[in-house]
């Protein structure tokens, strides 16, 4: 695991950005979370003798945030985005201020960007850092309707996030609301998904990213594992049985794809509603987009530079 690796090919914004990754692990520990099964970060988490709910630091504090320093100094690494398999907010780092002294050493440097997506909720210092430098800063809530069921394993703060992100637009960011990732037949009913989007609106947020849950092989068996079977196998029937490689270079992102007719409806539905609101709103072209859903949707697709 690096600590800056550029944007790999077959990503919408091959080339153009640095993921960083400040811990190995995530305490926010979602059934679904493909970074777990990603080979790099299991040999990480082993080589730390951790287990991937546990986040480790990649290395001792000081050495990190000179490391994050030395790195971004020459200004070659503009665009960061934070983070591709843990959580820049993940609690432990949160609650002692680490996630706050990584961010504040990015907004110090000469990097242009920094677009964080989280399941955390930005504190107080995080806010005022961003209210200082508003223009380096996109912020982006992972947010969606409570279902039957949640495949998230932290405390549901859905409310928190979005009061977080509306006082991050608040201090200047640009600020999206990811939807991410939709479960089909649970999170996208009209019934919950309507009163969902007035609360958005209600907090002055106007931008939504969506895309759909994927599974493997692995992450079927975790979701088998902690949910009734009932939910389980309802859930996983709305799955094709192939699993397809997404990113070119990386056999370990082979994962199935929803059924396409049922992707098609939800997409449509949640497009539906969004417009009708005004909202500005895409579908993430990697994950949901592949597979020719676009046909009689009228939803956007995200170009990359949506919430860049
Ligand atoms: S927040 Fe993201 S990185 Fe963390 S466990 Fe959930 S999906 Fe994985």
């Amino acid at each position: 695991m690096e600590l800056f690796t550029p944007g790999c090919l077959g990503t919408c914004w091959y080339g153009k950005y640095h993921y960083m990754e400040p811990f190995i692990g995530c305490a926010h520990n979602c059934l679904y979370c493909y970074a777990r099964f990603r080979r790099n970060v299991s040999a990480a988490v082993r080589e730390k003798e951790s287990d991937f709910s546990k986040p480790v630091l990649a290395m001792e504090k000081a050495a990190l945030l000179e490391e994050i320093r030395k790195q971004t100094a020459d200004g070659k690494i503009e665009i960061v985005k934070l983070c591709r398999f843990t959580d820049i907010f993940t609690p432990p780092f949160d609650a002692d201020g680490t996630s706050f002294e990584i961010l504040r050493a990015l907004a110090q440097s000469p990097v242009k960007r920094i677009i964080i997506t989280t399941k955390g909720v930005a504190s107080p210092k995080v806010l005022k850092l961003i209210a200082r430098y508003p223009g380096k800063f996109s912020y982006n809530a992972v947010a969606k309707p409570i279902g039957e069921f949640r495949l998230e394993q932290g405390p549901e703060n859905t409310r928190a996030r979005l009061e977080a992100a509306a006082q991050a637009k608040k201090a200047g960011a640009l600020v999206t609301v990811h939807m991410d990732p939709v479960l089909v037949g649970v999170e996208d009913t009209p019934e919950l998904l309507g009163p969902f989007f007035d609360g958005l609106k209600k907090l002055g947020l106007n931008r939504v990213m969506f895309s759909y849950l994927l599974v493997n092989a692995e992450i079927a068996a975790l979701i088998k594992q902690n949910l009734p079977a009932k939910q389980a196998n309802a859930l996983l029937a709305r799955y094709q049985q192939q699993e397809i490689q997404i990113l070119p270079a990386q056999d370990d992102t082979a994962y199935a794809n929803l059924l396409p007719e049922l992707k098609t409806e939800s997409v449509k539905r949640i497009s539906a509603l969004l417009a009708e609101r005004g909202f500005e709103y895409v579908l993430c072209s990697l994950k949901s987009g592949k597979d020719g859903v676009k046909a009689g949707t009228g939803c956007p697709m995200c170009d990359g530079k949506f919430y860049a």
